[in-house]
């Protein structure tokens, strides 16, 4: 009998078998990369001008506009393409491949694990000579077609991190879609993506697009629980568990009920986001996604319930959205705000609070506590 004391089920996660680098040991020594100083997170401005020269610029300057730089990324959060890398680990039948140097992916995988990604983090290595020769992409587009397998897999995301984005490795020549497994394939350098937050609404508009074009192709997969009979709304940011249930229970009154949240857990989740006539965008750094619900003609309502005026305000927001009578949408106030003005009156906070977060959901602390008297910092 194995005296083997385990804690959870991670040891059952399935591990991807891969195989060594056919050139390891040959040409320029590996540490050719981790020695070089122009090569390290550090060396943002480096990789950019490299970057700026290749094909890869064109998604550069996208996010530049997408992504506006500012005290939020400074000073700058551990590699933020975790938050893409989390994107994808945390969906069903999704498998992650990175690309980037061996120092980058060990950093990502070992946080991936702390935060119990229980699967494979897929890497394919890179030497300077396979780097520079264009082999590296064919390795990755080799370790693409092997991981390709529709029994397990509906879509495998290929991540670019600093070193292959500034090197201009071709993601977007990747095929679409092999065997039925969607392929997508992003660039989230620490130089052109600001935090966590934004590499996150990579992943999921990148997705979304593609979700998005699937759905104006045809028919596609209906929501595991079937259809809500009520006008739904969509909700964009990381939510705890209940938050989805406290919203549904607030618009209820308005007859509406909540859809999935994005990022989703499961690809079919996509098009029941995309059905939603209203995505309620709780969190403010999804430029990519909110502009593919609006190619799909879905409205967009920031914000959310936080705070009495808040609360008032996305209300009457959402049920001006979906065409609700003002008169209901009095009644659903009415049904919250005195509740929350006791809880504010009773609760005030008399004091300066120095508050930081990230992805957004500081915003709606800082909200809260400035309608409860506090002085932000
Ligand atoms: S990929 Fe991430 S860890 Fe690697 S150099 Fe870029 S920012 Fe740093």
């Amino acid at each position: 009998m194995s005296k083997e004391v385990t804690y959870d089920t991670a040891a059952d996660a399935e591990v991807i078998k891969g195989h060594p680098a056919e050139n390891a040991g040959e040409g320029l020594p590996q540490s050719d990369f981790t020695a070089d100083q122009s090569l390290g997170c550090h060396s943002g401005n480096t990789m950019a001008e490299a970057a700026a020269n290749n094909k890869n610029s064109e998604i550069l300057e996208k996010y530049a506009e997408d992504y506006p730089l500012g005290p939020h990324d400074k000073p700058q959060s551990m590699c933020p393409a975790f938050g893409s890398l989390r994107v994808g680990l945390r969906m069903r039948r999704v498998a992650t491949v990175l690309s980037g140097s061996a120092c980058c992916v060990y950093g990502l995988s070992f946080v991936s694990h702390f935060y119990g990604a229980r699967r494979s983090v897929g890497y394919v290595p890179f030497n300077s000579e396979t780097l520079v020769t264009g082999k590296l992409f064919e390795d990755i587009r080799d370790a693409v077609h092997e991981l390709a397998d529709p029994d397990h897999y509906d879509a495998v995301v290929v991540t670019n991190l600093c070193v292959p984005t500034a090197s201009g490795v071709p993601l977007r020549l990747l095929p679409n879609e092999i065997n039925g497994v969607r392929i997508i394939g992003i660039d989230v350098p620490g130089f052109g993506v600001p935090t966590h937050a934004e590499a996150k609404d990579i992943l999921a508009g990148a997705m979304l697009n593609f979700a998005r074009q699937e759905v104006e192709a045809g028919p596609v997969q209906a929501p595991d629980g079937g259809k809500n009979d009520r006008p739904s709304i969509a909700i964009l940011g990381e939510m705890f568990p209940a938050d989805p249930m406290v919203l549904g229970a607030m618009i209820e009154p308005l007859g509406l009920a909540t859809g999935p949240v994005l990022p989703a857990r499961e690809w079919r989740e996509l098009y029941a986001a995309l059905d939603c006539q209203v995505v309620a965008a709780i969190h403010p750094f999804y430029t990519a996604t909110l502009r593919e619900f609006d190619a799909a003609g879905r409205q967009a309502v920031g914000s959310a319930p936080v705070g009495y005026d808040g609360t008032a305000n996305w209300l009457s927001s959402i049920g001006e959205a979906f065409g609700v009578p003002s008169k209901q949408v009095a009644k659903a106030q009415n049904m919250f705000l005195p509740s929350i003005r006791e809880a504010l009156k009773n609760n005030p906070i008399n004091g300066k609070i120095t508050l930081s977060g990230y992805e957004g959901s500081e915003l709606l602390v800082a909200r809260l506590l400035i309608d409860s008297g506090a002085e932000g910092n």
